[in-house]
């Protein structure tokens, strides 16, 4: 079999849709912060698979979990109970802080199961009338490619050729409080939101905003959801993003790193007075709490703890931030983020950077066209950062 990476590219290419515009690049393996191509080239990883690798690459513990629960048993469906699925619960709920969780497999899929949640939530406890409950949300969103997601989302090529959409969703400008007070009416199940926006370029909202809008849920008697599948789990420099203002939300949506980049597994965590809306035949999944994922996830959660990824993120990322604020270049429109979140917006298309940074060994992509996202996984170390920050000024100054 080939190891080519024109070939390997050339066959993605024959056979794959065409729903992805990858770098040039194709990787072969992978160590915490470091990939390496086919030819044994090494990257610094600064994506990290969306957030979705924030323990690093094949952290020794999570692939140790994977390997012994392989072992045992992988998949029993939720036809029968499993031995790990109760420990996982257990685990996130402490996390959390709440009552229950429904698992699932990828972010898209929990956000359809926070979206489901809301809307009978809204028929069994608010009293909405039948078929008429809204949900909120925010222009600019990313939560998937779902149908539901894409309906919710405000981006043409995202919605383009999908319709018809879902009914009962309002958009309102992200971070815009009045707006929310505007949208809400009795018919208002939740508002979803994103606590800092990932796809839309690392769009921090104003200072308060998440705080005033959950107090505004609150007294309206309308869920107060937060996405927290890119945000969540340390990224920010806190355990969740919503912590930045002391807010808990109703309903977590999580995804990504709560299977450490190694085996995909998302869920909802909320109280009992809004998740056991669900009865028996009213959602599922085939995978969803299968026991690989719990123990993968169960392992990928110790070590965010073990290793506080969500201090080592603030400490790192506000040290990289400072630095990155410093750097002076009419290229640079605004250089914003928390934690190891941090988002540098060009004022002109930012692949081409992405692709300079490609050749000095720095993996970047770009989101929004004119912004390069900084993510690398939690686990960096400080002369890591430090070479990374080096190429990133090369080729930004
Ligand atoms: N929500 C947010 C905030 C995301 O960033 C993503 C993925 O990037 C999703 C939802 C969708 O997750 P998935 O790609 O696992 O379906």
């Amino acid at each position: 079999r080939t190891t080519d990476a024109q070939e390997l590219m050339q066959l993605t290419k024959n056979y794959g849709a065409n729903n992805y515009h990858p770098l040039p690049i194709v990787i072969a393996k992978a160590e915490g912060v470091w990939v390496e191509d086919t030819e044994g080239k090494r990257y610094m990883d600064m994506l990290s698979a969306y957030s979705a690798v924030n323990q690093g690459h094949r952290h020794p513990k999570i692939i140790n979990a994977l390997i012994e629960q392989a072992q045992k048993v992988t998949l029993t469906s939720r036809a029968f109970h499993n031995d790990q699925l109760g420990l996982w619960y257990e685990k996130v709920a402490a996390l959390t802080g709440k009552e229950m969780i429904l698992p699932m497999n990828t972010g898209a899929e929990a956000v359809e199961t926070a979206f489901k949640a809301a809307r009978r939530w809204g028929y069994d406890v608010k009293g909405i009338i039948d078929d008429q409950a809204e949900i909120i949300v925010c222009s600019g969103n990313f939560h998937g490619r779902t149908m539901t997601a894409v309906s919710l989302s405000s981006e043409a090529e995202y919605r383009r050729g999908f319709g018809p959409m879902l009914p009962g969703i309002k958009i309102i400008p992200y971070g815009d409080l009045e707006a929310l007070k505007t949208a809400i009416t009795p018919s208002t199940a939740a508002f979803l939101l994103e606590p800092i926006q990932g796809e839309a370029g690392i769009i921090i909202p104003p200072e308060g905003y998440l705080k005033a809008a959950a107090e505004l849920c609150k007294q309206e008697n309308v869920l107060f959801i937060a996405d927290e599948i890119q945000v969540g789990l340390g990224r920010t420099g806190k355990p969740f993003a919503c912590d930045w203002e002391g807010v808990t939300p109703d309903l977590y949506i999580l995804g990504k790193a709560l299977g450490g980049g190694v085996f995909p597994i998302s869920c909802v965590a909320g109280d009992r007075e809004i998740l056991s809306v669900f009865n028996p035949g009213s959602h599922g999944s085939t995978f969803g709490g299968n026991p690989l994922a719990c123990a993968v996830s169960i392992a990928a959660l110790e070590v965010l703890e073990e290793e506080d990824l969500a201090g080592r993120s603030l400490r790192l990322g506000t040290h990289l931030l400072k630095e990155l604020q410093k750097l002076t270049s009419p290229t640079i429109k605004e250089i914003r983020g928390k934690g190891l979140f941090v988002g540098i917006e060009l004022n002109k298309a930012a692949r081409p950077y992405c692709e300079k940074l490609k050749e000095l060994g720095v993996l970047c992509k770009e989101t929004h066209d004119t912004v390069i996202r900084i993510a690398p996984p939690l686990i960096i170390t400080e002369e890591e950062l430090e070479w990374a920050f080096d190429k990133l000024k090369q080729v930004l100054q």
